[in-house]
C-alpha cells in the first residue's frame, strides 16, 4: 500500500492519483516518486501565502543552467527552441549568453530571503523523493527534519553551495538530462560523510545535512570536503541566503 513520504497518510485516507515528478518536468525531469499523496504533491506546486511555489523556485533557479547545458551540447537550434525559453523571473538571451532579471524578481531582502527559502525546500524535496525512489528509505525518521522543513515550513537547515573556481568542462553528456545522482564515481570532488549529502545538479555542487544532529558532524564534514575539493572550488562553501549567490548561468562552463 502506498504511504506518503511527507504526511504518512496511506491509500486508506488520501489519494495518489497525480504523478509526483521528483525533478520538475520543465527541467527535463522524468522520474516519478510513487509515495507522494495528492495534497502533498499539490503543496509543492502551489503558492504559499505570498511566497513563490517551491517547484517554481527550483525551476526558475536552474532554468538558465539547464539552457546553458543544452547550448554547450548544441541541443538548441534556432528559432523553434528559442521560443520555448520561458522564464517568469529571468530574461535569457541565448545568443549573447546573457541573463537579466524581470521586474518580478526583486532585490529587496524580503523577496530574496523567502525565494531562497523556497528554493532550499525544493532541494531537500528533490533529495527525499529521489532517495525514496532509488532506495525506498524516505520514511526513515532521520529525515523527519527534512519533512518538517520542506513540507511544513519549520526550521531552517543550511544548504551549502560550492562556487567553482576553475572552468568546468562539460564532458558528461548524460547530464543534459538532469538527475540526482547518489553515485559518486563520476564526481571525485564529492565526499561521502555520515550526516551530510553532497550532490551535483546541472553543474552545481551543493552539500546538505541529512540528519537532524548535523551540527555534531559539520566540522568533520567541512574538513573532508575541503580536501576533496582542492583548488576547484572556493572554500568555505556559501550557506545560501539568496539565489544571487549561485552562478545560475554557469559562467564557469568551458565549451
Ligand atoms: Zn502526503
Amino acid at each position: 500500500m502506498k504511504k506518503c513520504l511527507w504526511c504518512s497518510k496511506t491509500e486508506l485516507n488520501t489519494t495518489f492519483l497525480n504523478l509526483a515528478h521528483t525533478i520538475p518536468e520543465s527541467l527535463g525531469g522524468s522520474f516519478i516518486c510513487e509515495n507522494v499523496c495528492d495534497p502533498c504533491n499539490t503543496y509543492f506546486g502551489a503558492k504559499q501565502n505570498r511566497n513563490a511555489e517551491i517547484d517554481l523556485a527550483i525551476k526558475e533557479t536552474f532554468y538558465a543552467s539547464y539552457i546553458r547545458f543544452l547550448l554547450a551540447f548544441k541541443q538548441i537550434g534556432k528559432s523553434k527552441e528559442l521560443a520555448r525559453v520561458k522564464s517568469f523571473y529571468f530574461q535569457i538571451n541565448i545568443e549573447k549568453l546573457s541573463i537579466s532579471t524581470k521586474p518580478a524578481f526583486k532585490y529587496l531582502p524580503g523577496f530574496q530571503q523567502s525565494f531562497c527559502r523556497q528554493f532550499k525546500k525544493g532541494l531537500y524535496k528533490m533529495f527525499l523523493e529521489e532517495s525514496e525512489r532509488q532506495f525506498g528509505n524516505g520514511h526513515n525518521s532521520e529525515f523527519d527534519f527534512i519533512r518538517e522543513f520542506a513540507r511544513f515550513d519549520l526550521g531552517d537547515p543550511p544548504v551549502y553551495y560550492y562556487y567553482r573556481l576553475l572552468p568546468f568542462i562539460t564532458t558528461l553528456k548524460p547530464m543534459i538530462k538532469p538527475e540526482f545522482s547518489f553515485d559518486k564515481r563520476h564526481y571525485p570532488y564529492l565526499v561521502e560523510e555520515p550526516g551530510f549529502f553532497e550532490f551535483e545538479f546541472l553543474g552545481h555542487v551543493f552539500g546538505i545535512p541529512i540528519s537532524r544532529s548535523w551540527d555534531l558532524v559539520i566540522h568533520n564534514y567541512l574538513r573532508k570536503s575541503r580536501s576533496a575539493k582542492g583548488s576547484y572550488f572556493r572554500f568555505p562553501p556559501i550557506n545560501i541566503r539568496s539565489i544571487t549567490e549561485i552562478d545560475i548561468f554557469l559562467k564557469c562552463i568551458h565549451d
